[in-house]
């Protein structure tokens, strides 16, 4: 067909245009028969215009896009529509790459469909950004509870693990900050050294005890994060936590077996050790008197022998119930080995030390204990000032070893 010189120059400019457009741009038959690409399309695939002109675009596909979406493809443009999709397709040094396609069908003056236009734009980093998040999607929704927050703290983003911890939907906490979940068990310091660490290195952890929606207080593992952009101003914190009460509760649980003799019950002497120091400092600053009963089991020995060692176990069980019934709360009991006891009495000055070593003795010699009657000896000793802790207890021990040579069953008060 005869073209108009106007005209001619017209297409000429419109072909420039084409040959330099950003977007890669094929024509092709109506067989898919490439007759046209521009510069743009040579530097996507890879292939040179030589290379590409008289093949179809099977020269780039991949062999990773499903049938179904070539089907769907011939059948629009067949109908005489304008097809959109998404392909992966291959660059002739065999990389893959995403591209979204739009082809036109083009028609002449009597309507009949004569070619293809292909526009294409290289999306490989639009997807890989897409898997990318869905990835870490994933990531937020598997294991820790996790909860991020905007700059301001305000609560942005939570997981199901936080959900499932605290009890809060997200929508009832998206908004609010994290004093909501403030248990009141932390003071300002603890805050402060929180925050402080997060503005100097950007990050914290630590255990924080946590207020759940139903007001019940629980310790986690907490590690907080501040995320910056790329001028260093913080634009979130992402925290991350678990529940530790379990694990607190065993350690709570070693910690306490750790401190209690096992065959009555009572404190051991590591306990005995433990809060005779935190005593004694207590007295030190002038807070309150220390006073240590020491006693003695009289002629244990002997019981043991005529009745066997189970026999005198539950002697020993039975007597640490007695003398605890008759403590105060401040007061404790401790096993000292064997049949020897201590009473630590921490608030309690020489006389009304003695006071209560004489009730015990009495209370332990009222009543047979498993069937036998029991006395016991006690040496009573009241801290000096700065005293150590061996030169008290070497006092007691004196004063009961005096008890005994005395004739037994008494007590004795040290000087
Ligand atoms: P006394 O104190 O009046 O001088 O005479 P004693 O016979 O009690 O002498 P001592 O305190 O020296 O003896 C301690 C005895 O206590 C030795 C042991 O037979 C007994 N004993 C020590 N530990 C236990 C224990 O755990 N269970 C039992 N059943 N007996 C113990
Ligand atoms: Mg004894
Ligand atoms: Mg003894």
């Amino acid at each position: 067909m005869p073209v108009p010189f106007e005209v001619s120059g017209w297409l000429e400019e419109f072909t420039i245009a084409v040959e330099q457009s950003p977007a890669a741009t094929a024509i092709t038959t109506t067989e898919g028969v490439i007759r046209f690409v521009n510069r743009r399309f040579e530097e996507v695939t890879g292939y040179s215009r030589e290379e590409l002109v008289g093949q179809t675009p099977a020269i780039i596909q991949s062999g990773h896009t499903e049938q179904r979406v070539y089907d769907e493809l011939w059948a629009t443009l067949r109908a005489g529509q304008v097809w959109r999709g998404e392909m992966l397709n291959r660059r002739k040094n065999g990389e893959l790459y995403w591209e979204h396609e739009v082809i036109t069908p083009v028609r002449n003056a009597a309507g009949e469909i004569v070619s293809f236009v292909v526009v294409k734009e290289d999306i490989t980093q639009r997807k890989r950004q897409e898997q990318e998040l869905r990835l870490l999607a994933v990531a937020f929704e598997t294991g820790q509870a996790a909860l991020i927050t905007d700059a301001e703290q305000r609560i942005v983003r939570v997981n199901g693990a936080f959900s499932e911890i605290t009890g809060y939907r997200a929508e009832e906490v998206i908004g609010q900050t994290p004093r909501l979940f403030q248990s009141g068990r932390h003071d300002e310091a603890f805050y402060d050294r929180l925050w402080q660490s997060l503005a100097e290195q950007g990050h914290w952890q630590g255990e924080i005890w946590n207020r759940d929606r139903a007001g019940n207080l629980f310790p986690v593992w907490e590690s907080i994060t501040a995320v910056s952009d790329e001028h260093g101003a913080v634009t979130h914190y992402v925290a991350l936590f678990h529940n530790i009460s379990e694990r607190k509760q065993r350690e709570q649980e070693l910690n306490r077996q750790a401190l209690v003799d096992h065959l009555t019950g009572a404190g051991n002497r590591r306990a005995l050790d433990h809060d005779l120091v935190r005593a004694m400092s207590q007295h030190d600053r002038g807070r309150a008197p220390v006073s240590l009963v020491l006693l003695d089991v009289d002629h244990f020995k002997r019981i043991n022998d005529t009745l066997g060692h189970d026999h005198g176990d539950r002697i020993l069980c039975a007597l640490v119930a007695r003398v605890q019934a008759c403590l105060r709360a401040e007061d404790a009991l401790y096993r000292w080995g064997g049949e020897e006891f201590c009473i630590l009495l921490s608030h309690t000055t020489a006389a009304g030390a003695r006071i209560l070593a004489e009730r015990v003795r009495r209370l332990i010699g009222a009543d047979p204990m498993e069937g036998l009657a029991i006395t016991v000896s006690l040496g009573v000793a009241t801290r000096l000032p700065g005293e150590s802790a061996e030169a008290l207890m070497a006092r007691a021990d004196e004063a009961l070893y005096a008890a005994k040579r005395a004739g037994r069953n008494r007590c004795v008060v040290a000087e």
